[in-house]
């Protein structure tokens, strides 16, 4: 999750610190959808989702006929031609360390990562980046790509609000830790040959209890079946596509959404989406936009 720094410029002291030369200090851009998975991959990858095939963090897919959910096999690997630098990087003689990062555990091209810590919740930070000095330092296979995923403040971002108090006392812990990654890298002599990277997959804004939409009021949900979920739902019909869109359309008038056919998606979504290969996954029928519900902090 990203809360911007520049925000909360007074709670980080470290970033602040390493935003002088060479260091740099930029704003990133989510890929649209704003969802975890998919951001991902796209870091991992370096192409949009609809040609990775990630589209949603739980998503549909028609041609399996299946809803896939991230520890399935199928859902890193819809499209072949895709492989994510952490497996390039063993492809060329380089251990890749993968620490909770999501898809690192995957196969790819007959290939997995030479270290792998899987997702748990009670890991800290601090641990993480032991971790990763440990496997950057070993003796016959040292990491030379390291990926690191943690978990706050997008979990309590999600539970309180991104503007609570909770995501302030995170904000402080990732900046200490910062602190001590900057800290472990001296002391193990990597720092002048270490690129650090920091980044994140999604913003948040709160929404009020208002804000909610019950679309079962709106459409009979005996019309279609969805995947994904706020910001961005996927509607799959089970009968004719242009009814149902406008069934949905006629319910945005009087409620905070707007639904699109894929073939009219956002500017921009519809632009790389014309110069890129595009996933079935990728909402095929239409899909709703959620306005106003961008990364909202409770599930819908
Ligand atoms: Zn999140």
């Amino acid at each position: 999750m990203y809360v911007s720094f520049t925000i909360h410029a007074n709670l980080s002291l470290t970033m602040r610190l390493l935003n002088d030369p060479p260091s740099s200090l930029l704003l990133s851009r989510n890929q649209f959808i704003t969802k975890t998975f998919p951001n991902h991959f796209s870091i991992a990858t370096g192409v949009y989702e609809e040609t990775h095939g990630v589209v949603a963090n739980v998503m549909y897919d028609p041609d399996l006929d299946k809803t896939l959910h991230v520890d399935d096999e199928e859902f890193f690997t819809q499209n072949p031609g895709i492989v994510p630098v952490w497996t390039l990087n063993e492809e060329h003689g380089g251990h890749t360390a993968c620490l909770m990062w999501p898809g690192c555990d995957k196969t790819f091209h007959g290939r997995n990562v030479t270290y792998w810590k899987p997702f748990h919740e009670d890991a800290t930070f601090r641990q993480s980046i032991d971790k990763a000095v440990e496997w950057m330092t070993d003796v016959t296979k040292p990491a030379n790509l390291v990926f690191l995923y943690v978990q706050e403040p997008d979990t309590v971002g999600h539970a309180y609000g991104p503007n609570s108090s909770y995501v302030v006392e995170e904000l402080k812990k990732i900046d200490d830790n910062i602190g001590y990654l900057y800290k472990m890298l001296t002391i193990f002599n990597l720092l002048d040959t270490t690129d650090v990277i920091v980044l994140s997959d999604h913003g948040m804004v709160a929404v009020p209890e208002e804000n909610i939409i019950d679309l079962d009021q709106i459409v009979d949900p005996k019309l279609y079946h969805t995947s994904g979920g706020s910001p961005v739902m996927h509607i799959w019909p089970y009968g004719d596509l242009l009814d149902l869109y406008i069934k949905f359309d006629n319910g945005a008038k009087n409620h905070k959404y707007s639904v699109y056919q894929k073939k009219n998606f956002p500017c921009g979504v519809a632009l790389h989406q014309q110069l890129s290969y595009q996933s079935p996954r990728a909402g095929r029928r239409c899909g709703i936009r959620l306005s106003g519900l961008e990364e909202p902090n409770r599930e819908l």
